[in-house]
């Protein structure tokens, strides 16, 4: 068997990569070790989110990848649950409220579209809210889908366009040409040959490069996620405290926990975040459910008791200067990596996959890809 791409992972990554690379006509393979959508695509809330970035790339990137999610939510035969319900971010203390100012201000003067709330306004939006917040700003340009059904979605688009989408399939070897040129990828089941590979394998990209004898710093970062039973809708936009734009931008080696919840369309409320690095330890700490749900009900007493929830676990693949990395990695002609994107690959995935189709493709891009090029980490 041969392929002109051959994609490895069917996450998010994967999944847009095949989107944007089957409708041009190429025959494109996608490898997935277990099903669509089985690594950390299914593990977390499905923000598309501008609020929690910093002005810079990583931005630029955002904005491009909720213009996409738009385009998406309407051309894709398939509902992912898209939802253009904007972000809220709140201020506990005074302190707080001084860092959301001018976080709120950064992000109006890099084009995002913001607006500091006043009380009346702030318990107008979200009634069930704690009274006694120092202050808020709703960043209405966030948005949330659910990635597994966006995930299956993007692939049956592609596959009416010619995508093989091979899964129960992990990938064992990468064989080069004498040129360190990639030849052929050897999964449990066969041997196909390709000219171009794309390690979309998230927080096992790593292992998936030194496959192509290359390095990769991604490192998994592991999160939990408590999701509610399904109850009547009292929270009507994602609700973040402003604190968790820091754990999302700092990498504390010890265990991160910020305020996250908002709904969804089936009613269930989710409750995040943490954030650990603790290797691939996919158990459930008690210590970090019970800190969730502590903060949770700091902004929500209406979770007091808890209603009964079930807990995810993922990780998500995290590169060290909190930039995804694409494109081609240097000394390994047709090895590209499509990773990195740690708590944001939702909303960036369908963007990261467009900016990797054009350099593949040899066109014009819509934005540079050089702040996420992976030559950036061999150069000291
Ligand atoms: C708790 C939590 C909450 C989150 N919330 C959000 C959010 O609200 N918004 C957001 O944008 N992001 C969020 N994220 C981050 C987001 O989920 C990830 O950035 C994204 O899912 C990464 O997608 P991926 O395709 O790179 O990786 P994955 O979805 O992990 O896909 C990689 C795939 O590669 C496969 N694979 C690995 N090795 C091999 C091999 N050798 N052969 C074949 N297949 C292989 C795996 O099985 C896997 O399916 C969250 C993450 C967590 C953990």
């Amino acid at each position: 068997m041969n392929a002109d791409i051959i994609i490895i992972g069917g996450g998010i990554i994967g999944t847009s990569c095949a989107y944007f690379l089957a409708r041009e006509g190429l025959k494109v393979v996608l490898l997935e070790r277990n099903e669509i959508a089985s690594g950390t695509s299914s593990a977390g809330e499905g923000n598309i989110l501008v609020s929690d970035k910093l002005p810079g790339p990583e931005l630029t990137l955002a904005q491009l990848g909720r213009s996409i999610w738009q385009d998406l939510a309407n051309e894709l035969p398939d509902d992912f649950e898209f939802d253009p319900k904007g972000g809220i971010l709140v201020a506990e203390t005074a302190d707080d409220w001084q860092a959301l100012i001018s976080h709120t201000q950064k992000l109006q003067h890099a084009g995002v579209t913001a607006q500091l709330l006043n009380s009346d306004e702030l318990y107008e939006l979200e009634p069930y809210l704690a009274r006694d917040l120092a202050g808020a700003a709703l960043f209405p340009e966030d948005a949330q889908g659910y990635p597994p059904a966006a995930c299956r979605a993007l692939v049956k688009s592609a596959q009416q366009h010619g995508l093989i989408v091979l899964d129960h399939r992990e990938v064992l070897a990468i064989k080069h040409t004498q040129h360190n040129a990639v030849s052929a990828v050897v999964t449990t089941q066969e041997t196909i040959s390709t000219p171009c590979v794309i390690n979309a394998a998230g927080p096992w990209s790593k292992q998936v490069a030194i496959l192509a004898d290359c390095a990769l710093p991604i490192l998994p970062r592991k999160g939990h996620l408590l999701v509610t039973e399904p109850l009547p809708p009292r929270v009507y936009h994602k609700i973040a405290e402003i604190g968790y734009t820091t754990t999302v931008t700092q990498a504390e080696n010890d265990l991160q926990v910020a305020a996250v919840v908002e709904g969804t369309k089936s009613g269930n409320i989710l409750l995040g975040s943490s954030r650990q690095f603790v290797g691939f330890d996919a158990s459930i700490e008690q210590r970090v459910v019970q800190a969730i749900l502590q903060r949770a009900q700091r902004f929500f007493p209406l979770l007091a008791p808890p209603p009964a929830f079930h807990v995810r676990v993922g990780f998500r693949p995290y590169s060290p200067d909190h930039l995804p990395i694409i494109g081609e990695m240097p000394d390994v002609p047709g090895f590209y990596v499509n990773t990195g994107h740690e708590g944001a690959g939702f909303g960036l995935g369908p963007a990261s996959a467009k900016l990797l189709s054009e350099l593949i493709l040899k066109r014009p891009s819509v934005m540079s890809i050089a702040p996420f090029h992976p030559a950036r980490f061999q150069q000291g």
